[in-house]
C-alpha cells in the first residue's frame, strides 16, 4: 500500500518558533522520550499530538503492523504561515521542507515528503518548491485558499502552472475554515467547513475557467476526497445548464472536468468511496489516510479493502497504482 495523505510535525522548540512569530508560529510541546505531547500556537493548546507526529522509527514501527509500505508526509496545515511578511514565510517553509527530508530520510524507502511553500509570494513559492523537489521531496501541498484568494487567483494559478511545467504534484488540503463564529463546537470546522473548502477550491478552479489555461499535465489531488466536491456535483451541472451567470467564465459542462483531479479515499463510508470511483473514476482515487490524526482513517486502507464493489485490480490501483502514476515512484 501506498498512503499519499498523511502528517507529520517537527519538534520545533518554543524558542525557534518565537524567532518568527511569537503569537502565531506552531511549536511541538513534548517532554523528552514522553510519547504524547500538544501542538502549541503561542501559549496556547492547538492539538494534542501523539509520538508518530515526530519520530520517524515509531511511525515506521506502526506502519509495519498496518502493512502500508510507502507513506507520503507533509505538514501539519498550521505550519503553513501564509499570514506572515513573504521572506519570513520563505524562510519557514525552507526549514519546515528540510526538515521534513530529514524526517524521512531516516527511512527513506518507506517515507517521502511534500514541500510547503510560501503561497504569499509567487516567486518565492515557486523558487521554494522547485529548490525543495531538487533536495528530494517528492511534490507540494498548498491550502486551499489565501485569505480571500481561492485558487482561481491568479497569483495560484501561476503557481500551479509553474508545477505543471515541473512536473511536480500537487496536494491540496484544506485549512483555515469558513464560518467560524457559527462553528464553536463539535469539531464543526473539520466536519461541516473543511469539505466545503475543498469543494470551493475545486469549483474555483472549474468555474473561473482556470483549468483551461492550466496545462492539461499538471498532477493535482484534493484532500478528503474532495470534500462535498463529488456528492453536489450534479447540483453545479444543472446550475450549469440553466444559469448563464454559472457557465459565463466555464466553456465546458462542470463535470467534464472530473478527469483533471485526483482525490484521496478520505471518506470513512463504502457508499461514499463507490459513489467517488464512479464520479472521478477509479484511475482518480488514491489511498490517503490522514494519519497520525484522531479523523484520520485507523485502519489505513481498511474502507478500500473491504469495497467489494470495486474489481480487484481496481482495489489495488486505489491503494498503490494511482500513486505510482501520481508520482512518479
Ligand atoms: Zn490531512
Amino acid at each position: 500500500m501506498i498512503d499519499m495523505h498523511s502528517h507529520f510535525f517537527p519538534p520545533i522548540s518554543q524558542q525557534e518558533a518565537q524567532r518568527f512569530d511569537p503569537v502565531r508560529a506552531p511549536w511541538l510541546a513534548v517532554q523528552k522520550g514522553e510519547a504524547e505531547g500538544h501542538i502549541m500556537v503561542g501559549e496556547t493548546r492547538f492539538r494534542p499530538v501523539y509520538r508518530a507526529l515526530w519520530d520517524p522509527d515509531f511511525r515506521v514501527a506502526e506502519l509495519d503492523a498496518q502493512g502500508v509500505e510507502v507513506q507520503v508526509v507533509c505538514a501539519t496545515p498550521v505550519m503553513f504561515g501564509y499570514g506572515w511578511e513573504a521572506a519570513r514565510a520563505a524562510d519557514w517553509a525552507a526549514r519546515m521542507n528540510d526538515r521534513a527530508i530529514e524526517f524521512c530520510a531516516a527511512h527513506p524507502h518507506r517515507l517521502k515528503a511534500l514541500a510547503q511553500v510560501p503561497l504569499q509570494d509567487l516567486a518565492l513559492a515557486c523558487a521554494e518548491a522547485t529548490r525543495a523537489v531538487s533536495a528530494g521531496c517528492v511534490g507540494v501541498q498548498i491550502g486551499n485558499h489565501l485569505g480571500d484568494k481561492d485558487l482561481d487567483d491568479e497569483q495560484l494559478v501561476a503557481f500551479l502552472v509553474h508545477c505543471a511545467e515541473q512536473a511536480i504534484p500537487v496536494l491540496v488540503h484544506p485549512w483555515d475554515m469558513m464560518g467560524g463564529a457559527r462553528m464553536k463546537k463539535w469539531m464543526l470546522p473539520w466536519l461541516v467547513a473543511m469539505p466545503a473548502e475543498t469543494q470551493l477550491g475545486m469549483l474555483s478552479l472549474i468555474l473561473s475557467g482556470a483549468l483551461e489555461r492550466i496545462p492539461e499535465s499538471l498532477k493535482i489531488c484534493f484532500a478528503h476526497g474532495g470534500g462535498a466536491f463529488a456528492f453536489l456535483l450534479g447540483r453545479v451541472d444543472n446550475a450549469w445548464r440553466h444559469r448563464d451567470i454559472v457557465r459565463e467564465d466555464c466553456p465546458q459542462l462542470p463535470s467534464s472536468y472530473c478527469r483533471r483531479f485526483h482525490v484521496d479515499s478520505a471518506v470513512f463510508d463504502p457508499a461514499a468511496l463507490r459513489m467517488l470511483t464512479d464520479v472521478m473514476g477509479v484511475d482518480r482515487v488514491m489511498l490517503g489516510s490522514d494519519y497520525p490524526f484522531p479523523l484520520g482513517e485507523q485502519r489505513i486502507g481498511e474502507l478500500i479493502r473491504d469495497a467489494g464493489f470495486l474489481a480487484p485490480g481496481d482495489r489495488q490501483r486505489l491503494v498503490r497504482g494511482n500513486a505510482e502514476s501520481f508520482f512518479g515512484f
